[in-house]
């Protein structure tokens, strides 16, 4: 059986207490014989900046590289305010996206039915919600030069960024999204404004042409991102893969987080190109360190498990263990075990490390 190589980087807050919860699991897939990993640990963001001076270190830089998949806690939090914005926690993660080349950002954003009242929508239109956002990371108007604020002759500021893509860089996000769709029910929705924007106009032109030469299996629809966000609060369940850019990305994945309820429920995957057959990848939370709840054992660690069960399906292939995870996770929830974050009002919470033994137990029943 391969032995798969994780790097755990628990990184701040509530990053160390769910992380812990994500290593029950690996263990017990171990101990089950299902799947082998090795796993090594290192530092990020603020644990890194009070060790080492730096939020990432090259040998941690290296380890991930080195990693079959990485999986990612969060960082940040008070205590690195005033760290200069270079040094700043975040800039650890930003490190990694950037030296691993990760560029496609996979967002699934699922209702449990046990939760759909905890969504801001009514039940019926989230139920069963099953959808991911993919959303190119690494180009666009966040990275686009030239990106300044500059002072005019008259005394006045004047602010610019740019929206900038290559046809290359639609081409391997849009091929991401036909892929990923093909192993889901086979519909890809595009979207950009291509109404008011040049980056439009050649988004809708790269997909419109990938889809044609490689992909005529998969159903295409193109949307304008500005219908797309209306979209997704009116019938959000009409998507399947959802292919947008960095900025649109950004805005429709938090659009899409809310429906399903708490930040502590949603998982993600950052992937990079397939170079020799493998391909580099992070998987993390959506959510951030949480510093009003850290070292109380009160976050919700299904997140974190959750980006668990996205490396075993994307980074591993295991489909079958991905499968038996995320069912652990549905039966843990419809059992009615809830952290604080998805309790409804009055009702009783269990901590993190209860979250976490209560679907180690559900993956023991289920696999034996
Ligand atoms: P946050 O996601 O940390 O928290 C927002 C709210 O959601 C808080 O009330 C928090 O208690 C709750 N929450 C988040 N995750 C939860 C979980 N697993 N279980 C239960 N409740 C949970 O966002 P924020 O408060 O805006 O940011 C806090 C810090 O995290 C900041 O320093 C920010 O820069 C950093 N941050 C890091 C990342 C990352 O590491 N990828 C992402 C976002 C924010």
């Amino acid at each position: 059986m391969t032995t798969y190589k994780l790097l755990l980087l628990p990184g701040d807050g509530i990053g160390p207490e769910v992380a812990r919860e994500v290593e029950k699991v690996v263990a017990w897939f171990t101990r089950s014989g299902l799947a082998a990993f090795e796993t090594e640990t290192d530092l990020v963001g603020g644990a890194a900046i009070d060790a080492h001076g730096v939020p990432l270190t090259e040998a941690a830089l290296d380890r991930a590289k080195a990693a079959d998949a990485v999986l990612f806690g969060a960082v940040g939090g008070p205590k690195w305010a005033t760290v200069p914005y270079t040094k700043r926690p975040e800039a650890g993660l930003l490190r990694l996206r950037k030296d691993l080349g990760l560029f496609a950002n996979l967002r699934p954003a699922i209702c449990y039915p046990a939760l759909a009242d905890a969504s801001a929508l009514k039940r019926e239109l989230v139920e069963g919600l099953d959808i991911v956002i993919v959303r190119e990371l690494t180009g666009g108007v966040y990275f686009g030069e030239p990106k300044e604020i500059v002072t005019l002759e008259d005394g006045t500021k004047r602010a610019v960024d740019t929206q900038v893509y290559t046809a290359g860089e639609i081409e391997r996000i849009a091929a991401v999204a036909f892929d990923l769709a093909r192993k889901r029910r086979n519909k890809v929705a595009s979207a950009e404004k291509h109404n008011v924007m040049k980056t439009g106009v050649l988004w809708k032109e790269v997909v419109t042409r990938v889809h044609a030469e490689r992909y005529r299996d998969v159903e295409l629809e193109h949307v304008l991102a500005d219908n797309c966000a209306m979209q997704l609060v009116r019938n959000p369940k009409q998507y399947d893969v959802l292919v947008t850019d960095n900025l649109f990305g950004d805005i429709l994945s938090d659009v899409a987080a809310m429906l399903t309820g708490s930040l502590g429920m949603l998982p993600s995957a950052s992937l990079g190109a397939v170079e020799n057959g493998t391909r580099r990848a992070l998987y993390e939370p959506v959510h951030g360190s949480a510093p009003d709840i850290a070292g109380q054992g009160l976050a919700n660690p299904i997140a974190m498990i959750g980006s668990l069960a996205m490396a075993l399906r994307y980074s591993f292939g295991l489909l079958d263990a991905a499968d038996l995870l995320e069912g652990a996770i549905t039966r843990t929830l419809a059992a009615g075990l809830r952290t604080r974050d998805i309790a409804g009002p009055g009702a009783n919470a269990v901590g993190t490390a209860e979250m976490g033994d209560a679907i180690v137990r559900e993956l023991q029943a289920k696999a034996g």
